[in-house]
């Protein structure tokens, strides 16, 4: 079946005085309907960017965003309202998100008369209660205004306004990372008996690896603008095979406080990417490198039918890599 999603060679450079900053470079990624995909990667590596631009809320540099079978990267303005519709969005933080002079009720009802989905306030109240009710609110909290609410309240609204236009697919930017630990699990329950009852697709992303764990059946680790490793959720948590994705992995706090840390391999900062380094871009801080990194920058490549990386120690120089 073809992806819902399937983005090639997308790219999204931002001019500066110092030179482009290469926020996305040359992203290949494919999401099926039904299905939850995950992104992790540090602060700064061009998740955000890359969901906007697929949006086409930024317009890409190059590649193709093959939506429902059609580029929507050539997409001119006219056409690009009927995505807006098709494709969501659950912002990081509820408290920035929502707008603290409006209402619930008109918070809802903005997407909805927008989009020509319910028009007339008996047809908006209802589809509001509606929407309030899968999301385990009352109508008493139509009158409400945001500072009125809990941060978990906030994000259901957020959550509401995102399904209130039918959306096929919904973009989760850190949903939860501004809510308490016990709400967060809360909310990615709902959102999850939402999915599965309304069939959607989720593209979420995150910093934390373990919240991709939770949620994705599949994932892809983004470095500098790259993805490095892509494939079945359960596989690479189990297995990670790129050193990024390692570092990753073992920078997660054991929950056991007797178990010692693992060594973290993941060393400096994440580097420009307005001057990344030369070859593999992940090459200054990884523990694995050696003369052909700094030169070439690995493919990547297919380890199995659902499971790529892009490292040489995976590629045609492996043999040349020095045993560690
Ligand atoms: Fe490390 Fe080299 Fe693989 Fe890059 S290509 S991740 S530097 S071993």
């Amino acid at each position: 079946m073809p992806a819902l999603l399937d983005v090639i060679g997308l790219t999204k450079h931002f001019p500066s005085p110092s030179g482009a900053v290469r926020a996305v470079d040359g992203v290949d990624l494919q999401i099926h309907r039904a299905h939850t995909y995950g992104l992790v990667g540090e602060s700064g590596c061009g998740k955000s960017t890359l969901i906007r631009t697929i949006q086409r809320l930024l317009e890409p540099t190059s590649g193709q965003i093959i939506y429902k079978g059609q580029d929507i990267a050539a997409y001119k303005r006219a056409q690009l309202r009927t995505l807006r519709k098709e494709m969501a969005m659950v912002f990081q933080d509820p408290h920035m998100s929502l707008n603290p002079r409006m209402t619930v009720f008109d918070i809802l009802a903005r997407p909805l008369q927008i989009h020509g989905i319910a028009r007339g306030k008996d047809a908006l109240t209802l589809r509001i209660v509606h929407l309030l009710q899968k999301l385990g609110m009352q109508s008493e909290h139509l009158v409400r205004f945001p500072h009125e609410l809990s941060g978990g309240q906030k994000q259901r609204i957020g959550v509401a306004r995102a399904l209130a236009v039918e959306p096929d697919i919904i973009f989760l930017d850190e949903p939860t990372s501004a809510l308490d630990v016990s709400v967060q699990t809360k909310i990615l329950k709902l959102l999850e008996n939402i999915r599965k009852e309304w069939e959607l697709t989720y593209f979420y992303i995150s910093h934390d690896i373990n919240l991709v764990r939770v949620v994705a059946e599949h994932m892809g680790v983004m470095y500098l603008g790259k993805i490095v490793e892509v494939g079945r959720t359960e596989d690479i948590l189990r297995d990670p095979h790129h050193p990024y994705t390692v570092g990753l992995l073992q920078a997660v706090p054991e929950p056991d406080p007797d178990k010692p840390l693992g060594e973290l391999q993941l060393g400096g900062e994440v580097p420009s990417p307005v001057n990344p380094p030369p070859g593999c871009n992940f090459h200054p801080r990884c523990p694995h490198a050696w003369d052909v990194c700094s030169q070439m920058e690995p493919e990547l490549r297919m380890l199995s039918a659902e499971w790529s990386v892009a490292c040489h120690r995976y590629g045609d120089d492996a043999r040349a890599a020095p045993s560690r």
